[in-house]
């Protein structure tokens, strides 16, 4: 037997050796994992060596201590443990105080059975919850809580990260009062236009032989002018019906060759300038409201005018896709950026360009999209910046 070969006994006993130091090594790490140790010793070739964590850790507790939400660890009744100064900052108290108080202190008393729900529910779960806190003077502040469990030497604590809320309350309820705002502001305006339609009506018919042509024309610009006006009050009215969630609408058997046919004409009468052309596939019939759907490519057609360019040709086209009819309108207008592209759905966007100062509210894109998912269809722009758009709306044929 040469001197490099080991015994099957000297092989276990090594292999022993070996599994020893590494289920020491798996431990090790484990417990500097779960926060266990602080420091460790090795026994090392030149001896002990110690080693703190204090140079792993020190950048979160720096980083935790910093950040803008606020951090809590909480023991299984409710006391603080730990609590970063943005939090402390945030209720008012002095952060020495704030360890060691009870978390209910800063809870209305009809938070706290949910709350107590939370710190005695199943710790091994990630909780999210929105409540209001105390702070020193009584103020109620809403906060996001994001809770997780951590189990250490046989205890259970809570940690708790809180995202103050009171910026994003805010807006919702700028967004809110702007909503009840514009609600009232179309209802009042209504009335006393359809009165002033209706006196025009009345000049127009009174002694029509007698009146003289310059009145007539008079008479015809004020009433395209307020008819302009009630297009923009009835778009008013719709945002305000959309977000009270009363877009109703009677639906009929549609044929959208039909639909076609009368939105063209009608547009071939208002725009006289553009050329308008216009195909469909046969018998596409659809289950929907023909005003709502014609108000939809009314308010496409409109844009493909306000939007265009040298080139005045408009197609409007309807085609069989799958179990849907796809309807487009397409323009060699402006077009739009892939940034625009997403967000000229949006209440109240508009593009921002000095060259093509167009009047709108950035509202009639809104109005289509709400309209077009009411009635179970999508709607989308294909568009090339300076070249062009095509808007589609897809609906589910009628069975
Ligand atoms: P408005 O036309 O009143 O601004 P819309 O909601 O109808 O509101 O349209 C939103 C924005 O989308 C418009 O301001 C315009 O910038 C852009 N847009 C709409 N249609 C077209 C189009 N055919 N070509 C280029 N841009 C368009």
């Amino acid at each position: 037997m040469s001197t490099g070969t080991k015994t099957i006994e000297q092989l276990t006993r090594e292999l022993g050796k070996l599994r020893m130091q590494l289920e020491e090594a798996n431990d090790t790490i484990h417990a500097i994992r779960t926060g266990q140790v602080d420091a460790f010793i090795v026994q090392g070739e030149n001896g002990v060596q110690l080693y703190t964590l204090n140079s792993a850790d020190h950048p979160y507790r720096v980083f935790i201590e910093s950040m803008q939400e606020g951090a809590i660890t909480l023991n299984d009744s409710g006391v603080v443990l730990y609590c970063n100064s943005r939090f402390a900052e945030k209720v008012g108290h002095p952060l020495e105080t704030v360890i060691g108080m009870d978390f209910n202190t800063f809870l209305q008393s009809e938070e706290k059975p949910a709350f107590e729900k939370i710190l005695k529910g199943d710790w091994g779960t990630k909780v999210r919850h929105e409540l209001q806190l105390k702070n020193v003077s009584g103020e109620l502040i809403p906060f996001l809580l994001s809770v997780s469990s951590m189990e250490m030497n046989e205890a259970s604590f809570l940690n708790i990260i809180l995202t103050d809320l009171s910026y994003i309350k805010e807006s919702q309820r700028q967004l809110q009062l702007k909503d009840e705002f514009i609600g009232i502001a179309s209802h009042e305006l209504k009335t006393p236009l359809t009165s002033l339609k209706g006196y025009l009506q009345l000049m127009r018919s009174y002694k029509k032989d007698e009146l003289p042509p310059i009145i007539r024309q008079f008479i015809a610009k004020a009433n395209e002018s307020g008819n302009k006006l009630n297009t923009l009050v009835e778009d008013l009215l719709d945002v305000s019906k959309i977000n009270a969630g009363k877009l109703d609408f009677k639906v009929e058997r549609v044929s959208i060759a039909a639909l076609l046919g009368a939105v063209v004409e009608n547009a071939r009468l208002i725009y006289p300038d553009f050329i308008f052309s216009c195909s469909s596939e046969d018998s596409l019939v659809i289950s929907g409201n023909p005003e709502r759907l014609e108000q939809v490519l009314m308010n496409l057609i409109s844009n493909s005018v306000k939007y265009n360019r040298a080139n005045l040709n408009i197609d409007i086209t309807a085609i069989k896709q799958g179990d849907a009819a796809r309807i487009s309108v397409s323009d060699h207008g402006i077009g739009l950026t892939d940034n625009q592209k997403e967000l000229i759905f949006e209440r109240f966007y508009r593009v921002e360009d000095k060259n093509y100062q167009a009047s709108g509210l950035g509202i009639g894109l809104y109005i289509s999209s709400e309209i077009i998912k009411a009635h179970g269809g999508n709607i989308g722009v294909e568009s090339t910046f300076g070249v062009g758009s095509t808007f589609y709306f897809t609906l589910p044929l009628a069975g």
